[in-house]
């Protein structure tokens, strides 16, 4: 394989089972890349951008302000957190396990939908007979090229809760365009219930289908996921919404790399 010099940010690949969305509990591979465009405070992957002092601030405000704790807000070593790789480093590694269903995620992994040599590693993945997922926060469109060699994305929009400002968290047209991607799901973190109304004020907004819609608890322990699960399938079960588990966080807590 022709090596083309530009390399994918990858902070970690591993093998588990996919922990949310329509696909949970699928056995996957999981690669995630390095880099996020949103700074979401309840964010279970920091280590994939909080890289500098000025970002590990602003959310340590953040969350002050909101009287909450987290135990992860510290800045983490971009050399060990982000390695430069090529496609055929990535391709040894998810060749290592016998699976065949690939969930691509971050960070963001759509701010590196031009390089080139993750084009390759899908182009390769989608002629070895990949599935490959993608989780995204919706707020990019990629070039069509990467567009065709992804089967299933998992659109997660982020809302006023996660801290992040809406100018930069809300495109009118990427909703646009990924509800009209086949194979796409918009999958909402639900801090609290006072996120529902912008919820359903976006969905109405963009003309999201509820049946492509799904809501999940924000949660970083089991007892507070049982919690908010229970009045949020009720929510789910009002709107015809599908409701999302978080099983890692069932099984293994914040822990990373499950
Ligand atoms: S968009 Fe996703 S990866 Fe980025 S900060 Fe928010 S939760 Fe984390």
């Amino acid at each position: 394989m022709r090596n083309t010099g530009i390399r994918m940010k990858v902070n970690e690949i591993f093998y588990s089972v996919q922990g949310e969305g329509v696909s949970a509990g699928s056995p996957s591979v999981f690669l995630r890349l390095a880099g996020c465009n949103l700074h979401c405070w309840w964010c279970d992957t920091k280590y994939t951008w909080m890289f500098t002092e000025s970002i590990k601030e602003r959310i340590e405000k953040h969350v002050k302000k909101l009287g909450e704790t987290q135990d992860d807000i510290k800045v983490y070593d971009m050399t060990t957190e982000s390695k430069d790789l090529t496609a055929a480093q990535v391709l040894e590694k998810l060749h290592g396990f016998e699976c065949k269903r690939l969930v691509l995620t971050g960070g963001e992994p759509t701010l590196q939908h031009n390089d080139r040599e993750l084009l390759a590693l899908l182009g390769i993945l989608r002629e070895e007979g990949y599935y490959t997922e993608i989780e995204t926060n919706g707020t990019i469109i990629p070039n069509g090229k990467f567009v065709s060699l992804i089967s299933q994305w998992n659109v997660s929009p982020k809302i006023e809760s996660s801290g992040n400002e809406k100018i930069i968290r809300e495109k009118p047209e990427c909703y646009e365009f990924y509800k009209k991607l086949d194979g796409s799901w918009f999958k909402f973190v639900i801090v609290s219930e006072a996120d529902l109304d912008e919820v359903l004020q976006i969905i109405k907004r963009y003309g999201i289908p509820s049946g492509k819609v799904l809501l999940m608890p924000e949660a970083r322990t089991k007892e507070e996921l049982q919690e908010k699960s229970k009045w949020l399938v009720e929510i789910c079960k009002e709107n015809n919404f599908r409701f999302s588990n978080r099983l890692h966080i069932e099984l293994w807590g914040a822990s990373r790399g499950k």
